[in-house]
């Protein structure tokens, strides 16, 4: 008898041994998707790890039911790399299959993968001109049929889609039903690709000198090293790099995967992509459909796979034939790291490993790596690459810092926006060029606040102030999504009234309405990227013109490639760098380097104006020296000091329970067991930033894990010591959520 061990898509520890009966013997191997049975009758779709001999004791062992999905078959590294996520991000294998599954495989008594049809009309046979001239006499009594017949032969293709068919002509479904029954038309229903897209393929650009002479070190490194960062400041021709690597890698039959950090990147790149590598790109995002994901995974496990992938983190997920390149672009970015729900892994991190389990070569790029990245190489593990010039010779934007205290001491700020910022904005409009506005909501957002007795409202569930929405006139919970209408008074006192506090993008937008009546405004925030698009149109506006001045959160820092904007105004810095993070200012640093990298992107010299009200802060300063080294040196000092990344590691473990009390004496043991072994490697328990949410309390301990300790060691004993704290009564529904490298 042949057994198999399989990882079941759920949140259990472990593998899971079922019989391998001899109808499947031949079609079970590692990496084979397999249907069982699992805790009472429900069926899931089962991943095979191993195949063996060895009968399990103990108990009766159930039979594996059938194959599923017969085409998509895992890799033996697949299989592999998956459960590595598991161990390392400290989470079950079922949930690394989970995520990385698409849930038309993963459930096998819902949905299936089906393929899209298309209904295409016909010849029902050939027909001679003459008797053709017999139909169309005959149909001269069946008015609708015979305009069907004469659009039909005037279209003179020989098959069209029939919905644009009938749509084009005006002619109707029964009409051609009835030219069906006749004999003379036929529909036929057709399996279309839902990933087809159509494309026009273009030359390559050519390098210059800078860029080559980086492409020439790149290749160079790769002889002796696996991951090579590049460092390029923005509009340095990162990505005509990343195209010319790809293109090589191609040439050798060997497979790509290009990584960004959003959604909205992979929109502005694939075009770019598109026009030089054609139908070989395939795109992978959180917004596809699971019918389009399903597709994907049968086409990447197929004989002709999308040679290119381009996708947001979970891409790291697909199956790959012939790995040979990973890049990983904007690889500082904080949206590498997926913080909810589990497997909480960093999609560059997991990419790097997924490189060297295949053997692939990885680039990293960014204009402000991360420390973690830089750290390696400067160290020389990685091969490090600079590019210290825009390409064709575009300066970088000239930085101005308006002090935001002081036009306060002197009553010159009327708003939120700076008289040196309005000056700026006013410049550029006069020349008809375009200005982005950047508000960032990260840590905080607009609240409203009474102005009689000084009462924030918050959420009844979660410990966080409510954001007020001007259009709607209500207050949002951006945890749990709760809704209410605004008060007319203050619910609190019944006397004053609700003022709103931080300005949110929407006062920015109707402040910026008021100072340039005639300019038009567009806003770009989470609100509007939940619709594609909205999103795509408010691009589209804004490349064409039709925007004058965009404002936006996070979103409008990245990847932008606009030639007409000559400003960026960023609203309030002092809110990141004082976010109270250990990277916070590394945070920072990178966003308004990122920012201003979306002025002056050809031509003529861009600006930027940042306002602070601090603005003798070291984050600014080094941003106005330019000097990234010289910042990451003085940060780094600190960080060794205090053993944080890159000079340490971190596992932050979370505890959730509804009752204050039981999760506070659930913490402090916690801490004290781990206190005893670990000592001072223990911080905590701490109350998180927001120490509620959806009514459920949290607590949160830190472990500082020093370079050379085995991190392996010390995430066994923290679960060995959690499992134990889950099993006592006391602590009722606990939870424990780990976070490694948070
Ligand atoms: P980065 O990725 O470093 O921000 P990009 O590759 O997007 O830089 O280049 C910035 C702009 O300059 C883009 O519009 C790009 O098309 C153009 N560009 C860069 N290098 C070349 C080149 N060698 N030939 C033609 N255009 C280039
Ligand atoms: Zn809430």
């Amino acid at each position: 008898m042949r057994y198999a061990d399989v990882i079941v898509p759920l949140a259990v520890e472990g593998l899971f041994t079922y019989a391998v009966p001899d109808t499947l013997k031949n079609k079970v191997e590692a990496g084979t998707l397999v249907l069982a049975a699992f805790a009472g009758n429900r069926r899931y779709t089962a991943l095979v790890v191993r195949v063996h001999g060895e009968k399990p004791e103990g108990y009766t062992v159930r039979m594996l039911e059938g194959v599923v999905e017969e085409g998509v078959k895992l890799s033996p590294v697949h299989v592999r790399f998956l459960q590595w996520v598991g161990d390392y991000y400290m989470t079950t294998p079922g949930e690394v299959m989970k995520a990385a599954l698409p849930a038309v495989f993963r459930e096998p008594e819902s949905e299936l993968f089906r393929e899209k049809n298309v209904a295409v009309i016909a010849w029902a046979r050939e027909f001679t001109d003459e008797e053709l001239g017999h139909w169309l006499d005959a149909l001269k009594r069946a008015p609708a049929q015979y305009k069907l017949l004469c659009a039909w032969i005037e279209q003179g293709q020989a098959e069209a889609e029939r919905g644009a068919f009938l749509k084009e002509y005006g002619v109707s479904a029964a009409a051609l039903k009835g030219l069906c029954e006749k004999g003379i038309l036929r529909v036929e229903e057709r399996a279309i690709s839902r990933l087809a897209r159509k494309v026009e393929v273009g030359r390559l650009s050519v390098l210059s000198e800078k860029q080559a002479a980086g492409l020439e070190s790149i290749r160079h490194f790769y002889e002796t090293k696996d991951c090579v960062l590049l460092r390029g400041v923005t509009s340095s021709g990162k990505t005509e790099i990343y195209i010319h690597l790809i293109q090589e890698c191609l040439e050798q039959g060997k497979q790509v995967l290009y990584m960004v950090p959003e959604i909205a990147l992979t929109l502005q790149i694939v075009r770019r992509l598109e026009r030089a590598f054609g139908a070989r790109v395939g795109v992978y995002h959180s917004g596809m459909s699971e019918q389009m994901r399903a597709e994907l995974w049968r086409k990447q496990c197929s004989d002709e796979p999308f040679g290119l992938i381009l996708g947001v983190r979970s891409s790291v997920f697909l199956p790959f034939q012939k790995l040979g390149l990973v890049i990983v672009d904007e690889e500082h970015d904080a949206s590498y790291k997926q913080k909810e729900p589990a497997p909480r892994y960093n999609g560059r991190d997991a990419a790097i490993m997924l490189a060297r389990m295949t053997g692939a070569k990885v680039l990293l790029g960014s204009a402000t790596p991360s420390f973690e990245s830089y750290r390696h190489a400067l160290a020389g593990k990685y091969g490090l690459v600079e590019l210290n010039a825009r390409y064709g010779g575009v300066e970088m934007p000239a930085l101005l810092l308006a002090d935001v205290k002081e036009y306060r001491r002197k009553k010159l700020m009327k708003g939120s926006l700076s008289p040196l910022l309005v000056e700026e904005m006013r410049r550029v409009l006069e020349e008809k060029q375009q200005v982005i506005l950047f508000q960032n909501r990260r840590g905080y957002s607009s609240y409203v606040q009474c102005d009689h007795c000084g009462t924030i409202p918050k959420c009844r569930h979660c410990d966080v102030s409510l954001t007020y929405y001007k259009q709607r006139n209500v207050l949002v919970c951006r945890y749990c999504g709760a809704v209410e209408p605004m008060p007319a008074t203050c619910t609190d006192c019944g006397v004053g009234h609700y003022r709103e506090r931080t300005p949110g993008t929407e006062r920015v937008e109707e402040e910026v309405e008021q100072l340039f009546p005639d300019c038009k405004v567009g806003r770009l925030d989470l609100d509007v990227a939940g619709s594609k698009r909205r999103f795509r149109r408010i691009m589209d506006d804004f490349e064409v013109q039709e925007i004058d001045v965009l404002i936006g959160t996070q979103m409008v820092t990245k990847g932008l490639d606009f030639e007409h904007v000559k400003l960026v105004g960023v609203i309030d810095a002092d809110s990141m760098v004082n976010f109270p993070d250990f990277r916070a200012e590394e945070r920072a640093y990178c966003m308004l380097l990122q920012v201003s990298g979306r002025s002056g992107r050809k031509g003529e010299q861009g600006k930027v104006v940042i306002q602070a009200a601090n603005v003798r802060n070291r984050v600014y300063e080094m941003l106005l020296r330019g000097d990234y080294r010289r910042f990451y040196d003085c940060l780094a000092e600190e960080r060794k000091l205090f053993g944080y990344p890159p000079f340490g590691r971190l596992v932050q473990v979370e505890l959730r329970h509804k009752e204050v009390v039981a999760l506070r004496n659930a913490a402090n043991e916690l801490a004290g067991q781990l206190r005893g072994v670990l000592g001072g490697r223990v911080c905590g328990p701490a109350v998180p930033e927001v120490s509620k949410i959806g009514d459920v309390n949290r607590l949160i301990l830190l472990l500082k894990i020093e370079a050379s300790a085995s991190c392996a060691a010390m995430k066994t004993l923290l679960k060995e010591q959690c499992e134990a704290l889950k099993r006592n009564k006391a602590y009722g529904a606990l939870r424990v959520i780990y976070d490694v490298d948070p």
